[in-house]
């Protein structure tokens, strides 16, 4: 096993290529006037919420503030088989024919920049980079910082910002080339992994676990009864959660549904589709940075138990540049060997402190 606290975050400036401008013309046609009725009906200016800064972001506070134990390596791209193993060949070739283009792909703000194709195979390969850092045991642990995102993707469609599944693709590496047997994958990102579902709701040997915000929060799926089917049966788990959730609900989630299915699963391999859009400075859920400490301990012992200490983070969304940096710094400290604070206690030390100071002050009335 590599030294438990080790850790390698992977990082590489070609994702900054993907640059989506809002201002192109729509392809096809027939959605231009979709979209821009969409936008003009939201009263502001609209950007695309998915941009470059949010690498760069978190790229800059671990530079102004580092992590000790961390080190940092380059990614690399993903190739047409890596890809098709969760995608179709037909989809494969639309996408590959938008290279060096400008086009939307999805109502649902999914668009392409002249650098995109080439960014999302980066991508998808970076997570593959972390995942065969994992599992060869050049460190217990991994972080692939990554864009665009990918838990949206289908197998025949892009989604919500994503065009490749990255987890899904490190997923089904890990099984096909690096020999794992059972992966577990946890998706805590705000919105409900309905690409990752897709593609593994009939396979046994993979286990989505997804807390998100309920539906008809984007993208709608994730309900309770979406638990797999044929041989998949029951290793798809869903958690949707009503607005204004926050730590308590997840950490309950985790030890009372997650830590029982990955005790009943044992997977070689832990594979974390990690999104900082539950920070309640995202406005979707109410989850603090000393929540995602808490929620990466609990993996971490999870990993420890069942797989010599596996464990792989793959970036999905998070919009607040403050709260997505934060919280991926806040996740990193506790792979390097921080102990994840219990969320809600920082401060009771201080005020037990005030409140032995102050005790004999109120006991006689005030003085006339
Ligand atoms: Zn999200």
């Amino acid at each position: 096993m590599a030294d438990d606290n080790r850790v390698i975050v992977f990082y590489d400036e070609r994702m900054l290529a993907h640059e989506p401008d809002i201002e192109v013309p729509f392809l096809p046609g027939r959605m231009d006037k979709r979209i821009r009725s969409l936008l003009s009906g939201l009263g502001v200016p609209w950007k695309y919420p998915e941009h470059p800064a949010r690498l760069t972001a978190i790229r800059h506070l671990l530079e102004l503030e580092p992590v000790p134990g961390v080190s940092f390596e380059a990614g690399r791209a993903a190739n047409r088989e890596e890809l098709g193993r969760v995608h179709t060949s037909s989809y494969l070739e639309r996408i590959f024919a938008l290279r060096g283009q400008s086009a939307w792909l999805d109502v649902d703000t999914t668009a392409v920049s002249p650098g995109s194709v080439d960014a999302a195979e980066v991508a998808a390969g970076t997570a593959i980079a972390a995942t065969e850092a994992v599992v060869a045991g050049r460190a217990a642990s991994s972080f692939a910082l990554v864009r665009p995102p990918g838990h949206h993707a289908e197998p025949v469609r892009a989604r919500g910002f994503c065009l490749f599944n990255n987890v899904a693709v490190a997923a089904a590496h890990a099984r096909l080339v690096l020999g794992c047997q059972r992966v577990m994958i946890v998706d805590w990102d705000a919105h409900h992994g309905n690409g990752t579902q897709d593609i593994f709701w009939t396979d046994p040997d993979v286990l989505f676990f997804d807390l998100h915000r309920a539906a008809p929060f984007y993208p709608g799926s994730g309900s309770l009864e979406e638990i797999g089917t044929g041989l998949g049966d029951g290793t798809n788990v869903n958690v949707p959660l009503p607005v204004g959730a926050g730590d308590a609900a997840y950490l309950k989630a985790f030890r009372e549904i997650l830590v029982p299915a990955a005790d009943w699963f044992r997977p070689d391999l832990i594979l974390v589709s990690s999104g900082f859009d539950p920070h309640c400075h995202d406005l979707a859920l109410e989850v603090s940075y000393d929540g995602f400490a808490a929620m990466t301990g609990i993996l971490k012992a999870l990993a420890h138990r069942h797989c010599q200490g596996r464990l792989v983070f793959v970036l999905e969304g998070g919009y607040n540049l403050i709260s997505l940096s934060r919280g991926v710094r806040a996740v990193l400290q506790v792979l390097a060997g921080d102990e994840p604070p219990e969320p809600g206690q920082r401060g009771l030390d201080e005020v037990a402190a005030a409140v032995a100071f102050h005790r004999e002050a109120f006991i006689e009335p005030p003085s006339e």
